[in-house]
């Protein structure tokens, strides 16, 4: 059986065909330039095929790929493809699951789409392209906020007026869900049981923190928008709002400018000045580089703020997971995080640490919490829930 992940954005679309007998990647790859020119790469068996073309839409990328899939004989026929997986941002209060698109599931999509506006709408297009193209194959929607539904009033709401809740549904949904419910089964199998406490931190150009007690969301970091919680690549995660005004009235900025300043030129890059790669500011960091050796620790910090946090929550932890592009890839923030939870009883094996390539263990067997790396994956969840979801049809 083959299932397609679709992560649809404004101007991409990317995929991965995955065979659901061994859950290995047959092929994926990424269209891009929709709507302005187009490219796309495909990835097959060791090959990586790509090509300016027109994509004056998403269902041109959808219609291209499906030809390339036959083309490069990826499948024989597109009835191999048994279902489809869409990513899909925000799904507020209305979706606590992944589900099978309807009528009645594309109405709910439509009613919440200026909740994600630079998302849910992209998300849709890719739904609608693939509903278009393959009629008779199920299409799922896979929500980034699912697995955060199970947090408490207490925890999602804001201490502001509840007038703003009731009215405009101002709350906390969090983000990353798919990749925290990734980590969460993976644990659950490391340890063979469903009961423990969990601190997920998906660290990658966006960044989570999310706790976990016997499989349920209990809290996460990011909030109403992935604005909110650690600082991350270019996202400078929670401040004071009332730094706005002042810098607005300085710079002659409307208050979509400086939102635009605190998602895109913030965190990492907007503090060291350097990048917003994680590699430039670890090679800046080895020079001895002050503002990089400052944006360094501060990134640490909020990693551990939340950390801490959690552990306080979940009163004790059994297991931390760094995972996403810097937790799988960056030993510098493992350790300082580390470093900074020495009070905690956490203790790293440094060789581990630096030499570990995908899924390891790097803490030492005294240590009190274990650590763990653990690559994630959100389009093996995607297709996942796909399976399952018509498995029960
Ligand atoms: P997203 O999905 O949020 O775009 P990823 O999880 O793919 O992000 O993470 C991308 C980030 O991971 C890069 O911006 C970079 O900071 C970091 N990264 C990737 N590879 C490495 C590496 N080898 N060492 C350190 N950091 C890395």
């Amino acid at each position: 059986m083959k299932i397609i992940s679709i992560n649809a954005g404004s101007s991409s679309l990317k995929f991965s065909l995955i065979n659901m007998e061994n859950e290995n990647v047959i092929a994926n790859g990424v269209f891009e330039r929709i709507g302005i020119d187009g490219h796309y790469k495909i990835k097959f068996e060791g090959k990586t095929y790509e090509e300016d073309t027109e994509l004056k839409n998403h269902s041109d990328a959808v219609n291209i790929l499906l030809e390339k899939l036959i083309n490069l004989k990826i499948v024989k026929s597109l009835d191999e493809i048994e279902g489809v997986g869409h990513r899909v941002v925000q799904g507020k209060d209305v979706f606590d699951k992944s589900v099978i698109v309807d009528d009645d599931v594309l109405q709910k999509l439509e009613s919440i789409k200026h909740f994600a506006p630079l998302h849910n709408p992209a998300n849709m297009l890719g739904i609608k392209a693939f509903m278009k193209a393959l009629p008779n194959v199920p299409n799922t929607v896979v929500f980034d906020t699912a697995f955060h539904q199970t947090m408490d009033k207490e925890t999602y709401i804001y201490p502001v007026p509840y007038e703003w809740y009731e009215k405009y549904g101002i709350r906390k949904y969090g983000a990353h869900g798919t990749s925290h419910r990734y980590i969460t089964e993976t644990v659950s199998d490391i340890l063979n049981t469903k009961n423990f406490k969990l601190i997920s931190c998906h660290i990658g150009n966006g960044a989570s923190i999310t706790a976990v007690k016997d499989g349920k969301c209990v809290d996460t970091s990011m909030g109403f928008t992935p604005l909110a919680g650690v600082m991350m690549g270019t996202r400078s995660g929670d401040i004071d709002p009332s730094i706005l005004p002042p810098v607005m009235e300085a710079e002659n900025k409307t208050i979509d400018d400086i939102i635009n300043d605190l998602n895109k030129h913030s965190g990492i890059l907007g503090m060291s000045g350097i990048s917003s790669d994680m590699r430039d500011l670890t090679e800046a960091y080895n020079k001895n580089d002050e503002r990089a050796i400052l944006t360094m620790n501060k990134y640490a910090r909020r990693i551990t703020d939340y950390i801490a946090q959690y552990y306080v929550l979940l009163k004790g932890t059994d297991i931390i997971v760094f995972t996403a592009g810097i937790g799988e890839n960056s030993f510098l923030t493992r350790k300082l995080v580390c470093d900074n939870l020495k009070c905690l009883g956490v203790e790293i094996d440094e060789e581990k640490n630096k030499n570990c390539h995908g899924k390891e263990l790097i803490s030492t067997p005294n240590s009190k919490i274990k650590i763990y790396v653990i690559p994630t994956d959100e389009e093996l969840m995607i297709a996942k829930d796909t399976l399952n979801l018509i498995k029960k049809k």
